[in-house]
Order: structure tokens, then sequence, then C-alpha cells
């Protein structure tokens, strides 16, 4: 990112954000960002210039091919990594750095090992020096929602895979961000769980009105939480296709069973019969 475009943000941009979300641009806004890496062995473009926008509240699911530069997306929105080209807004104001009002679940826990679950969870609220005794309680009811009752003084290793990445998903929300942005975040689990987890978060998501993003190679999963669901082609990636999910906003697993349900998943699946298997 420019200097110039740091500049901008300051003074008149401030009154444009203004603006923009009276204008209704509030949520994410993805204008023309792309990808190429510099690396020693040459350029990699992973993501070809992308417009969309995803509605404050709303659940967007990304699907994709392995190597399609959904990482990279996510990565993008989160401030963590800029862009080759292009702009990204969240709530009008331009992604120039990592920002606070994200909560980020990886593939990988990355939970701190010396730190015990109870105190990785609460990371971010040390972090931005908050009032543990304020979140302490809210910490605690997300580990028990996520079925790590009584893990709380346990160490990451003496943890199972799918209990850390719970862990994980607990410390995201424990501040309560307006955004999740969810990189395979399920991956992990045993199917029963990651089941539990996909309804669980559907809950969360509906009952907190947070803007979700959430990477997923489950077609099925993606259909069951999406607002929208947008279907990324090979590296470089660009977008196939988006598709709205009718079905109503509060699902049971039934939901799975419904015809347009299975009927969207197929469609969907269409898309990769040519491609190289998704991750
Ligand atoms: P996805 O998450 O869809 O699997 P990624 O966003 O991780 O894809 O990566 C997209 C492409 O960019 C891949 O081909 C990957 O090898 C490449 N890539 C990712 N990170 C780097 C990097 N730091 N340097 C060079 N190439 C990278
Ligand atoms: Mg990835």
């Amino acid at each position: 990112m420019s200097t110039a475009a740091t500049g901008v943000r300051q003074n008149p941009a401030h009154f444009r954000a203004a603006a923009d979300v009276a204008a209704g641009t509030s949520g994410i806004r993805i204008s023309g960002v792309s990808k190429t890496y510099r690396s020693r062995d040459g350029d990699v473009p992973s993501l070809r210039p992308l417009d969309f926008h995803i509605d404050e509240g709303e659940f967007f699911v990304v699907v994709g091919p392995s190597g399609c530069g959904k990482s990279t997306l996510l990565k993008m929105i989160s401030g963590l990594l800029p862009p080759s080209s292009g702009d990204i807004l969240v709530d009008g104001e331009r992604v120039t750095k990592p920002h606070g009002n994200v909560g980020i679940v990886f593939q990988n826990s990355l939970l701190l090992p010396w730190r015990n679950v109870l105190n990785n969870v609460l990371l971010p609220i040390d972090m931005k020096q908050l009032s543990r005794e304020k979140y302490l309680p809210r910490a605690m009811a997300l580990l028990k929602m996520v079925g790590l009752e009584g893990f709380e003084k346990k160490l990451p290793w003496q943890l199972s895979g799918g209990m850390q990445q719970r862990a994980s998903i607990c410390r995201a929300l424990v501040h309560d961000p307006k955004i999740m942005l969810m990189d395979e975040p399920f991956g992990a689990l045993d199917a029963m769980t990651r089941e539990r987890m996909n309804v669980e978060l559907q809950r969360i998501q509906r009952e907190t009105g947070k803007t979700v993003l959430l990477i997923t190679h489950s077609i099925p999963e993606a259909v069951f939480l999406a607002d929208r669901v947008l279907v990324m082609t090979e590296r470089p990636g660009a977008i196939a296709a988006i598709y709205e999910v009718p079905l109503g906003k509060n699902r049971s697993l039934e939901a799975m069973g419904d015809p347009v349900f299975t009927e969207l998943v197929q469609r969907i699946r269409k898309h990769f019969f040519t491609q190289s298997a998704l991750d």
C-alpha cells in the first residue's frame, strides 16, 4: 500500500467513508484486488483482480481448488498481507494494516504452547489491554459451548487437534469482533464435532449478526452455512460464480436433506468436475 493511499485515509477520505456507510457500503468491499507473490524463483500470480461485496451481517463462504488464493484473500482482508492492486474497504475504511475488528481462525490452531487453554482464549483481551475480569465469563461460556469445560487449565499439547481448534475458535470470538475470518477452521475436526460446530457457528452468527467470511473445502458445509457461496477458479483465482443459498436463515441439519440443498451442492460440485479436486 502506498504512502499516498495511507495519507488519503486521514482527511477527506474520512468523510468519504462516512458517506459510503450512509450509501449502504458497510461490510467488506473488494475492488480490483489481486495478488502476485514476488519470490526468488519468479512471480507467482495468485489472484486475478476480484470485485465483490460482503454485506454486514452476512455469512459468506468461499470454496475453490487448492492453491487458488483463498488464504491469500483472507490474509489481505485481515490486513496481514498487502494486495498487489486494488482496494479493500471494511465499513468504508481502507485496510492498510492489521485491524482490531476481526477475529481470525486459521487452519492450524496456532495456540501458544506455554499458555493454558483459558489464557490462550484470553490472549486478544491481554493484547488489547482489556479487562480480564470483564471477559472471563465470556471466555468460560465460549469454552463450555465448544465442549471444553474443565480443560481451562490444560496446556495445548494435552488436547487433541480438534480440541485445540475449538479453543482457537473461542479465542477469535472472545473480544466480540464484528467480523470473523475463518480459514478451513473445521478441517481437523471429526465429522460429528464438525457438524455440531457448524450448527453452533450458525447460531452464533445469527444471534450476534457478525459478518463471517469462511473458507472451506466441504461443499455441503459451505451450502449449509452460507447466505452466499463464492466459487473460485484455479490459480490465479478468479470468481467462477456466486450463489445465493435459498434456504431459511435458521437451518437444522435436516436442511441437508432438502432438495434445494442437494441441488445446489451438485451445481457447485460441477465447477470442479473439470478442474483438479478441492483441497
Ligand atoms: P489456497 O488457500 O487457496 O490453497 P493460497 O492463498 O495459500 O491458496 O496460495 C495461493 C498461491 O500462492 C499458491 O500457489 C501458493 O503456492 C502461492 N503462495 C502463497 N504464499 C506464497 C508466498 N509467501 N510466496 C510465494 N507464493 C506463495
Ligand atoms: Mg489455504
